[in-house]
């Protein structure tokens, strides 16, 4: 049994209309020992006209509301206060966006940092166009990949959102199947990104929106969390990335049997940004 669940967002996140009390009180009814807020934080995000999104919230306001939020339930559950940073390689503005990613974080005491990379390229590989235009599905992987690494370098974060997500986004019109993902065809890359987060004393995040999206897997795949496991990887986060309080603990059961059976006897809740490990029962 997982009793935390560390990515979640709330209305603070402009793709979530939930009240964060909500998502509280959905882990509650859940028997969680506790949540962490993970609203999202993409700075200069390159789709805001297509989308009608910003991915931006003020951060005065969001502790605002979340530090009476955590007071007011702390007999009940423990609430943490972090942030999801969309991590950006393109280098017109991976400066700009560091050091304001840094003054953030500098500037509000956050629980927890995921860094994700959710845009490239100056897009959002949400969008078939212009990602995925003129690329084969391997190099549409690759080069998200090498973003992540880029990014796992450069960033200062708790732990690797969601790594190899944008699988969920190879277009149709490419003609393949998700049972024609083979993790160990980008191993070299892969290593490297793990490797990464190892030696700097990092997590690797295991998002079980992969199954609620009904890819069969929660991301990573399995194949990459068992080689992180064989280059000495430790430090898991455990996160549904849910957007709806349907979403809390989704399929957490099948993350525990995933990690047990790979070896994994702990996982990491970060708090004041240290990590500290918890069994999974
Ligand atoms: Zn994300
Ligand atoms: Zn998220």
């Amino acid at each position: 049994m997982i009793e935390y669940d560390c990515h979640v967002h709330s209305s603070f996140s402009s793709d979530s209309k939930t009240e964060p009390e909500k998502q509280v009180q959905k882990a509650i009814e859940l028997g969680m020992k506790g949540i962490c807020f993970t609203d999202h934080m993409d700075y200069e995000f390159p789709n805001e006209e297509r989308s009608g999104l910003s991915f931006i919230f003020d951060p005065d306001e969001y502790f605002k509301a979340m530090i009476p939020l955590k007071n007011s339930y702390s007999d009940r559950i423990g609430i943490n206060i972090g942030v999801e940073i969309g991590l950006r390689n393109e280098e017109e503005c991976r400066e700009r966006v560091k050091s304001d990613y840094e003054k953030l974080t500098g500037a509000y005491g956050f629980d927890f940092v995921i860094g994700s990379t959710h845009c490239l390229e100056f897009t959002d590989p949400y969008y078939e166009d212009p990602y995925w235009t003129g690329k084969s599905v391997s190099e549409g992987i690759r080069t998200y990949l090498e973003a992540v690494l880029y990014n796992a370098r450069k960033y200062d974060f708790d732990s690797l959102g969601h790594l190899d997500y944008l699988v969920r986004y190879v277009p149709e019109s490419k003609g393949w199947n998700i049972s024609d993902y083979r993790p160990s065809d980008h191993f070299d890359i892969i290593d490297e990104i793990l490797k990464e987060l190892i030696d700097s004393g990092r997590a690797l995040e295991v998002n079980s929106a992969g199954l609620k999206y009904g890819l069969g897997f929660a991301h990573p795949q399995p194949g990459i969390l068992s080689r992180y496991r064989e280059l000495g990887g430790e430090l898991i986060t455990i996160g549904s990335d849910g957007h709806k309080p349907e979403h809390i603990c989704y399929a957490f059961g099948d993350v525990a049997e995933i990690l047990k059976g790979l070896g994994f006897r702990y996982y990491t809740v970060y708090k004041a940004r240290h990590p500290e490990m918890i069994k999974i029962r």
